[in-house]
């Protein structure tokens, strides 16, 4: 995985980017544990499921297929008061849809680890883009204050904090520009 504020990153930034005017205070909180919670697989380790396995870290958790339970779960829940199909209802579908699947699009450019079921349950196989920019994160906050997580944290700047704020800073100079005129 990228480091958890890395994923948290891109969702803040999205939130700034897309978030219609207005977005009850709740929504920011649940942008963010949308783009992070895929990595709650790691728990599975705890149980003694591997790492390869359906549910094991980067297995089903983070599919695409998941994110768009999430997101129905999330929006069902948390904004009742959006009618079925209507914009808004789309937008938050879409929008933590679209976080959630961030993250193991994300994962599938580190360099290390096991590949991301993407497309589980249809298909369990573990997949990476041909190209990995990202250095992989350590697991563990221990192996993350070593030299190792230096590097990774080097290379996430390089490769999602700064796309995340240039998005950010962008989107908010072309929402200022709209509001003008
Ligand atoms: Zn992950």
């Amino acid at each position: 995985m990228p480091s958890a504020i890395s994923h948290a990153a891109v969702a803040a930034a999205a939130g700034i980017a897309f978030a219609p005017q207005g977005v009850p205070t709740r929504f920011w909180p649940l942008a963010l544990i949308c783009s992070i919670l895929p990595d709650a697989d790691i728990m599975a380790f705890a149980f003694g499921i591997p790492y390869h396995h359906y549910f094991g870290h980067r297995g089903f958790f983070h599919s695409l297929f998941f994110a768009l339970i999430l997101s129905l779960f999330v929006t069902s829940l948390f904004f009742r008061e959006e009618m079925l199909f209507s914009g808004k209802w789309f937008f938050y579908t879409i929008f933590f849809f679209s976080l959630t699947a961030s993250h193991g699009i994300l994962d599938a450019f580190t360099n290390g680890g096991l590949g991301i079921a993407l497309f589980s349950p249809l298909n369990n196989e573990r997949y990476f883009f041909p190209w990995t920019p990202i250095a992989v994160s350590p697991i563990g906050i221990k192996a993350f204050l070593s030299k190792w997580g230096w590097f990774v944290l080097k290379s996430e700047f390089m490769w999602v904090w700064l796309p995340a704020f240039i998005l950010a800073v962008v989107s908010t100079a072309i929402r200022k520009v709209i509001v003008r005129f």
